[in-house]
């Protein structure tokens, strides 16, 4: 993650510049959370994301949509909501009684309080018709797709435990702003008073946490999920990646060992060798952000089908790409050998590349 701090913060909600990916990696095109706000809040200037605090109403309607957890409020933690969940004894998530707006949960959220349950989880969607925050219906739709990815997940994985949904329509009509002031009014009245005593919450306790992993608080649950609820899972080996995970593969003959995917990644789950000649892939770390395929300049790097459940759990890494350096014999400085003459890319490509330059001379 990068390394500076910027943070926009309307009343309670707050956006992150350090977390969001956009910042990462600058042709990184990620507007989830523009896509899903109901507001507009969001836009994009000069391929930076900017939050405009006066037009956020706190809804919290786009933060599961985030991958890397930008996006926060301190009325309402679903990292914290998550991982208490077993200790519920009510498995209903309504954003009347129990919750905010369900787009604050992603597919990685529904997977750990699923695994951490007995009895399946209920999503009541029957108050997305006719919300004012469903404009087009973009948030129902993205809370269905993501129970969708989830009990894809749980289905093919084999466990009995999956999300289900509660659909009678509700009769009740609220104005937007109106519907904040009883949803909400509790709970920012609870964050507020928790802001003065300085508590946290879980997610904003780990984004301070200067210790902290690159990877976001949900993916670290849902890791953690999956290896405590194994026993739970019968089918671990899978030809897909469910839209969650990422496999990597490198070609030898087409890396050339720049390390920018290294650089690049995120999470940390691109790592060169000790010996610099190598680079290792930690499964395990990996949030399916596909920068290291979009900045690969000889499209070395690519994204393969299929995951295993505890090699992912147990963050097994494996050695996707090893080299022997040696000493170019044109410019003699080293490179990663791949057969043939021992000359590096650059001095194979210096005539090509350069050939303009050549003739002007010659014509000089
Ligand atoms: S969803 Fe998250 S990562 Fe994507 S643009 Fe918004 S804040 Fe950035
Ligand atoms: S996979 Fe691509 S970006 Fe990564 S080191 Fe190899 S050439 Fe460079
Ligand atoms: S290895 Fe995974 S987390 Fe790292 S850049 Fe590639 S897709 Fe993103």
């Amino acid at each position: 993650m990068s390394n500076f701090s910027f943070v926009q913060k309307s009343q309670l909600f707050s956006y992150s510049g350090t977390n969001c990916i956009r910042n990462d990696y600058y042709h990184n095109a990620c507007q989830l959370c523009v896509e899903i706000c109901p507001e507009g809040a969001f836009k994009v200037v000069r391929n930076k994301l900017t939050l405009f605090t006066n037009e956020c109403i706190e809804c919290a309607a786009c933060i599961g949509s985030c991958p890397t957890e930008a996006l926060s409020i301190t009325s309402f933690d679903s990292n914290a909501y998550t991982k208490n969940f077993k200790e519920n004894e009510n498995k209903l998530l309504s954003c009347k009684k129990t919750t905010s707006c369900l787009g604050a949960f992603d597919a990685h959220h529904y997977i750990t309080m699923a695994l951490d349950s007995d009895v399946s989880p209920l999503c009541e969607m029957s108050h997305c018709d006719g919300c004012a925050l469903n404009q087009d219906k973009k948030v129902e739709n993205f809370i269905r797709l993501q129970i969708e990815k989830a009990n894809n997940f749980l289905t093919l994985s084999g466990t009995k435990i999956n999300i289900g949904t509660i659909e009678e329509k509700a009769v009740e009509e609220n104005t937007k702003r109106s519907l904040f002031k009883v949803a909400f009014s509790k709970l920012k009245d609870a964050a507020q008073e928790d802001e003065k005593k300085d508590s946290l919450s879980m997610t904003l306790a780990y984004q301070k946490n200067p210790n902290k992993s690159g990877l976001p608080l949900k993916f670290l649950h849902f890791k953690q999920a999956i290896k405590e609820n194994l026993p739970k899972i019968t089918q671990t080996a899978h030809q897909i990646n469910f839209d969650l995970f990422a496999t990597k593969e490198i070609s030898f003959k087409d890396c050339t060992n720049c390390g920018d995917c290294v650089q690049f990644c995120p999470t940390e789950a691109l790592l060169h060798t000790l010996d610099k000649q190598g680079i290792n892939f930690n499964v395990g770390n990996c949030i399916a952000c596909g920068i290291c395929d979009h900045i690969c300049k000889t499209d070395a790097i690519k994204t393969v089908e299929g995951i295993d459940l505890v090699d992912f759990a147990y963050d097994r890494g494996k050695e996707l790409v090893h080299y022997e350096m040696v000493m170019c014999h044109e410019c003699r400085c080293p490179y990663p050998y791949r057969g043939g003459d021992p000359i590096c890319d650059r001095c194979a490509n210096y005539r090509v590349d350069f050939s303009h330059v050549f003739t002007l001379a010659k014509d000089m």
